[in-house]
């Protein structure tokens, strides 16, 4: 579904990315993880063109990325980025609209259907009756859950996220990943929280200075010797008895 191969990526004279391959299956839930600075927003950047990659490195259900117009991209991928810039103000359901744009033709208006979609859409994401709310009025939580809806939206195969949790309280870090996670699509998303990565992840790549140091299922990648090696921590990792997925317990550091 997407394929990433030797990408490299340069701001001025520093080398973010350094020959970065991955793949990522349709159907998979796949994590991007590593500390702060490490590159996973560059990456994504890259995968979703807010960044320009170099020709024959992103590949996205095997077209080159490079190779597509806008529209043709944003058939096949929906980003929710960390940043959401905006210099004028729109109604929430408008915002979810925007959404529909590459299904639509050139002045088109939109359907019934796409506003039935956008509703709903709205209300899966705890939004219903926000409507008409002004998208810049809204608390940091609830534009990042427009902006998933926005995403949804877009009906692709393969939905990128960057740090989608970090403005929600814990009902909605949850909620956002369950969601996410029954919709049929593919997802590559950067997460923080490392409980929430090994929560809802079948695979988790994990970013060391702009290099792939592990990947694997959170078993194999989230490890006390990854975590201590490259987030500098302590943790003990057991195994939920109710979820069954791995837990990460951290401990403070030695003085
Ligand atoms: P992450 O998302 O993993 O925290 P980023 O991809 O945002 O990391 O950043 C990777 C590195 O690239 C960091 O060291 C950051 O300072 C640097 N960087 C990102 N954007 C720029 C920029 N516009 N100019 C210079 N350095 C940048
Ligand atoms: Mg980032």
């Amino acid at each position: 579904m997407l394929s990433v191969k030797n990408l490299s990526y340069s701001i001025g004279d520093a080398k973010i990315l350094k020959e970065i391959s991955l793949e990522v299956r349709e159907g998979e839930f796949v994590g991007l993880i590593g500390p702060n600075g490490c590159g996973k927003s560059t990456l994504l950047k890259n995968i979703y063109r807010t960044y320009r990659p170099g020709r024959e490195s992103v590949y996205i259900d095997g077209r080159d990325i490079t190779e597509l117009t806008a529209r043709q991209l944003a058939r096949r991928a929906a980003a929710v980025a960390q940043e959401n810039v905006m210099e004028f103000d729109v109604e929430v359901l408008d915002m979810v609209m925007y959404g529909r744009y590459a299904h639509r033709k050139f002045l088109e208006r939109e359907t019934r259907e796409d506003q039935e979609l956008c509703r709903h859409l709205l209300l899966e994401v705890g939004l219903d009756g926000y409507e008409q709310r002004s998208f810049l009025s809204l608390s940091g939580g609830e534009k990042q859950r427009v902006l998933l809806a926005r995403a949804l939206a877009q009906e692709c195969q393969l939905i990128i996220l960057d740090e989608p949790t970090n403005h929600l309280d814990i009902r909605y870090q949850y909620l956002l990943m369950q969601i996410l996670k029954k919709q049929e699509v593919t997802v590559f998303s950067s997460i923080h929280d490392l409980n929430i990565a090994a929560m809802y992840c079948d695979r988790i790549i994990l970013m060391k200075k702009g290099e792939i140091a592990a990947c694997g299922t959170p078993e194999e990648v989230l490890t006390e010797k990854n975590i201590r090696e490259i987030f500098g921590v302590r943790a003990q990792i057991t195994c939920n008895e109710i979820t069954g997925r791995v837990q990460i317990y951290y401990l403070p550091l030695p003085v």
